[in-house]
Parts: C-alpha cells; structure tokens; sequence
C-alpha cells in the first residue's frame, strides 16, 4: 500500500501558509513591482479562484501582479500547495516517479513540473565571477592534418573525434542556454 493510501499528503497543507512561504522568500522587504522593480505597491484584493493568492497594484507603473506573477510557479492548474511539496520531494531525491504516487499526479505532469522547478532554481544561481588571478589551460584543437588523409580518417576512427564534437556541444549549450539577463 502507497503512503499516499493513507495520507494525503497534499489535503494536510495549508493554502495560506504555502502563499505566505513564497512571499516571505520572493520579497523579503516587502513586494515590489515585477515590472519596475518599485516598491510603492499596494494591496488589491485577491485571486478569484485562489483566495490566499495576494494581488497587487504598482502605484510607480499602475501595473498589476500577484504573489506568483513572473515565477515559474504562475499559469498553472495544480495547485501551489503540490507545487511546494514537489519541490520538497525534490529536495529529499525522490524519483518522478515516487513524487507522482504521493502527490496522487500523473507522472507527466509531475516531469513537467519538476522540470519548471529545476530550471527556477537554476536561473536564480548567480553568475560565476572570477576575481584575483585567473588561470585558463591552453586548448590546441586539431582541426586536420593537410596532406595526411589516412592519419585523419585513423583519429575519427578511434573515437577522439567524437569526444571533441561532444565537448564543442556541450560549451553551445552552455553559451546559448544561460539566461539573457545575466
Ligand atoms: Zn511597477
């Protein structure tokens, strides 16, 4: 029998405490406005369908947000509180899989969601800033040998050329997935 049998895990947390905990770790001086960055925000009522879901009022912009606008956990329809054990279940290594039985979800929903989560995370990492003395290794790359076709097709052959096209890829990947605002 699955925990989630038992307990419902999910029925057990509370709405409000969820809001509260995103708030609390969003805006630690209070909210301020996702689109100007001012901080004379006021309150303005709630989500209709979610009545813990703070909304606001930018009196910078007159903009209009609410707790989770801008966040990956916004456009959703589960809700914030399986959003919050998700990444908890993350936390304590628990497979797609074992999240989507406790959770009680659909086990593509759940790689959906636990996909969203890990790139939230890593979009708040900062970036690398190198101070001091830097020291970089010097790369020599082969790009072919003229006039020695057999030594060339003999390298391809043994796999090195392989390695090296998976390395460049990966360096591509890196460069164009990093976030343009940092
Ligand atoms: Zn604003």
């Amino acid at each position: 029998m699955a925990a989630s049998d038992l307990i419902n895990l999910s029925g057990l947390i509370d709405d409000a405490k969820c809001f509260a905990l995103v708030r609390q770790h969003r805006w630690p001086e209070g909210a301020c406005c996702p689109a100007c960055g001012s901080g004379a925000v006021i309150r303005d009522s709630h989500d209709d369908a979610q009545p813990c879901r703070q909304r606001y009022r930018c009196k910078a912009c007159s903009g209009r947000f609410d707790d989770l606008t801008g966040t990956v956990l916004a456009g959703h329809h589960q809700p914030l509180r399986a959003w919050v054990l998700c990444l908890y279940f993350m936390g304590l290594n628990l497979s797609n899989r074992q999240i989507a039985l406790e959770l009680g979800l659909d086990s593509s929903d759940t790689q959906a969601m636990t996909e969203q989560l890990r790139r939230g995370l890593a979009a708040k990492t900062p970036a690398v800033e190198l101070t001091g003395e830097v020291e970089i290794d010097e790369v020599y790359v082969v790009a072919g040998h003229k006039g020695q076709p057999a030594a060339v097709a003999k390298r391809a052959g043994s796999g090195a050329g392989a390695g090296w096209r998976a390395r460049r890829a990966a360096a591509r990947w890196r460069r164009t997935s990093r976030p343009s605002s940092a």
